[in-house]
């Protein structure tokens, strides 16, 4: 019996070319992409290239091939982040009409300094809190964006509705709930560097491709919750999240770009079996999208 889904499956799998991908990207995209076959949809392959600090066009070609070795296919031409730079300046400007984002001179440091040690289960590396007394008192009118074809020069934040409780269903880590300005405080939507942050181009460019469900790291549960704003102030519905638990290594440490020996590269000219590896992965199987 074929299944009858109601809304045609729309994933994507968004890895950032900042190191090689390791076993855990490997099981995340995995997972994207098997959903998104056996749901007959369309899977998108986003380059998530913004920070150009870290970021590096040989980790592009790295995590392409990788992607190939592992057996992976996307359905839909690779997306680019750093060329949709004008669609992402437009998003920021339907939230500065929204009344919803302000402009910080608060560096980042600063604010990693007034925020408290991140909170158990927390990942280090999330975005600090804003503390609510450093935003722009009531009242206080709205500065205008620069034109277009003008760069940013200063933060911009958006302000969380406090107290508002966000909740979500994960489909793999299950009931999920944050209260804005308590658990996130006002994040970032555009660096002083003229780019724009994760949260915004993430949330519009899933917004935009009208993806149905998002399968990424538990790491960024946190994210979800600043995203589900950025969805709502863009008017665009939520997918539905899928949260894979993060891998680690022997010592209990979570996998990163620094792990080389469980890079994807390291096993492949190991000789490593790409099947046998996707195997091991068949235990993550949520139910069906
Ligand atoms: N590029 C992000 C990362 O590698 C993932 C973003 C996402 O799936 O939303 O952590």
């Amino acid at each position: 019996m074929p299944v009858i889904y109601s809304q045609a499956y729309r994933g994507r799998i968004a890895p950032s070319p900042t190191g090689r991908l390791h076993v855990g990207h490997a099981r995340t995209f995995w997972l994207a992409a098997a959903r998104a076959r056996r749901a007959s949809g369309t899977l998108f392959l986003r380059n998530d290239d913004l920070d150009r600090d870290r970021c590096r066009p040989e980790f592009v070609a790295g995590f392409i091939e990788d992607l190939h070795w592992l057996g992976l296919t996307w359905t839909e031409p690779m997306i680019t982040q750093s060329e949709r730079l004008p669609f992402y300046r437009r998003a920021l400007r339907r939230l500065h009409a929204a009344g919803l984002i302000y402009p910080c001179h608060r560096s980042r440091r600063e604010v990693a300094a007034a925020a408290s040690a991140p909170h158990e289960g927390e990942a280090a590396d999330d975005e600090p809190i804003f503390p609510a007394e450093w935003r722009p008192p009531a009242g206080t009118p709205l500065p205008d964006l620069p034109p277009d074809d003008a760069p940013i020069t200063v933060n911009w934040r958006f302000r969380v509705p406090d107290g508002r409780t966000l909740t979500f269903d994960d489909t793999l880590a299950g009931p999920q709930s944050a209260v804005a300005g308590r658990d996130f405080g006002d994040f970032l939507v555009w660096r002083r560097d003229d780019v724009p942050s994760y949260q915004l181009a993430c949330a519009a460019d899933d917004g935009d491709l009208a993806i149905t469900e998002v399968v990424r790291g538990a790491d960024l549960i946190r994210s979800t919750f600043r995203q589900l704003l950025v969805l709502e102030a863009l008017q665009h519905p939520a997918p539905r999240y899928v949260h894979c638990p993060l891998m680690r290594d022997e010592n209990g440490q979570r996998l990163a770009k620094r792990h080389d020996a469980l890079s994807l590269q390291t096993l492949r000219e190991n000789g490593a079996d790409p099947a046998g590896l996707v195997a091991s992965f068949a235990a993550l199987q949520p139910a069906a999208p």
